[in-house]
């Protein structure tokens, strides 16, 4: 009787705890939505959820009501990136790295990735790609154990024979063996099944497929196609069936044409896009991802001796110089523009300079802001409760110290954090 009685209480208290309403006082309010700002709101989160937005700033009905001061704050709804590597971060030992850390040694580093992720003010992120951790890792975000963005997944990628995602690229032989569909490694229609089942099984929320050669991958060609567009179709109508869709890592314009046309939702940096492309990614519906801070990151870092292996140097120097004016391009041709950095490219965290880098190609400031809430979260099919300040969604939001029309660089330096109604940063 007793036992139940506690039990009792104690359900009381967690209704009593996730009722409470919070306030939140903003001094200016971006409606990332409409593109306005409107001034002085108040933001009433009732456990994960926003109720209300009202006019003014309401004054607390009970002492149980927490009031949050951001009157001299501009509040938007907390970020989202489309392009992230959340297990990892590139650092001149990446090469050795692969093949001496376990799943636990990636698992911790992670978690410090994914935290100063979740402080930089991205409340979710899409994980492009890694070793599995990250399916785990968006397990116990998710649960509450440690803190980090909601993560949507593609577990680990998928490529063909020493494509861009093999994981076994650059490895001695006894060491490389015979990776295959559960390895993410698919060379027929058959494989590329598999390994599409695989990653559901898995638990991963969508599917990475690296259309072309890449970058930062041990081998020769940066851009050549490396999937035969029967595969991507196979893949994408495979992924189709279980609700996920497919981004694709493209630098070469023939591997992005056969992605296209094989059915991906996403271009992933689209370096070296025709007219053509683009043609067909308006028509298509099909948007660019396109992570101009990344391609800073590795042409600077090309430039440091000895940071990345040397068949990876004259790729960084080619293809990063050349994001930003793809980007610049794209968005003036018309083509539908998503907001993705691929942080762990660079150090995570500072996911937010894409915003400099969006503005100075030429997209205004509040354009971003909505394509990198409202925008990336229709992607996600998350359109009615993520990327808005709204009653109904998610009480996923961020403030900075100043208009970010007026300083798009405030975007680098979030003051405050809440996600799903917890507060995490509040300075
Ligand atoms: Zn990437």
């Amino acid at each position: 009787m007793l036992r139940k009685l506690l039990l009792l209480v104690l359900i009381v208290k967690a209704f009593e705890v996730s009722a409470q309403d919070t306030y939140l006082h903003c001094g200016a309010l971006i409606d990332t939505f409409k593109g306005v700002v409107l001034k002085k709101r108040t933001v009433v989160v009732t456990g994960n959820k926003i109720t209300a937005v009202k006019q003014g700033y309401l004054k607390p009905k009970n002492k149980k009501i927490e009031v949050v001061d951001l009157r001299n704050k501009f509040v938007l709804p907390g970020l989202i990136d489309m392009h992230v590597h959340i297990e990892q971060e590139f650092n001149p030992h990446t090469q050795l790295e692969r093949y001496i850390l376990n799943e636990a040694d990636i698992a911790f580093n992670a978690v410090n990735y994914a935290k100063i992720t979740l402080m930089n003010g991205f409340t979710s992120v899409r994980d492009l790609g890694g070793t599995g951790v990250n399916i785990s890792l968006k397990k116990a975000i998710a649960a509450g154990k440690i803190l980090g963005p909601r993560i949507f997944t593609a577990g680990k990628a998928l490529a063909s024979t020493g494509g861009h995602a093999d994981p076994t690229n650059g490895a001695k032989r006894i060491l490389t063996g015979n990776p295959g569909p559960k390895e993410g490694v698919v060379n027929s229609v058959e494989d590329a099944k598999k390994a599409v089942r695989q990653r559901y099984k898995n638990g991963a929320d969508c599917i990475k497929i690296t259309a072309t050669g890449g970058v930062l991958s041990v081998a020769k060609s940066g851009d050549n196609p490396q999937f035969t567009i029967e595969e991507i179709k196979a893949i994408c109508a495979m992924a189709k069936d279980y609700g996920m869709h497919v981004a694709a890592h493209a630098h070469g314009d023939e591997g992005m044409q056969r992605a296209i046309l094989g059915g991906v939702k996403t271009i992933e940096h689209g370096t070296y896009m025709s007219q053509r492309t683009m043609e067909l990614m308006k028509e298509n519906n099909v948007y660019l991802v396109p992570t101009i801070t990344a391609g800073k990151e590795v042409e600077e870092k090309a430039k440091v001796k000895g940071f990345y292996p040397a068949i990876v140097v004259p790729k960084a120097l080619a293809v990063g110089p050349q994001i930003q004016g793809t980007f610049a391009k794209a968005y003036k041709f018309g083509v539908p523009i998503a907001f993705g950095t691929d942080a762990g490219v660079f150090k995570h965290g500072l996911n937010g300079r894409e915003f400099r880098y969006m503005h100075e190609a030429g997209m205004p400031v509040m354009e971003i802001l909505k394509i990198a809430t409202v925008v990336n979260a229709k992607i996600l099919q998350r359109s009615t409760d993520l990327g808005q300040v709204k009653p109904g969604f998610l009480a996923d939001i961020i403030a900075v110290d100043t208009n970010p029309v007026n300083d798009v660089t405030t975007m680098e330096r979030v003051h405050f954090v809440m996600k799903s109604g917890v507060i995490y940063l509040n300075e």
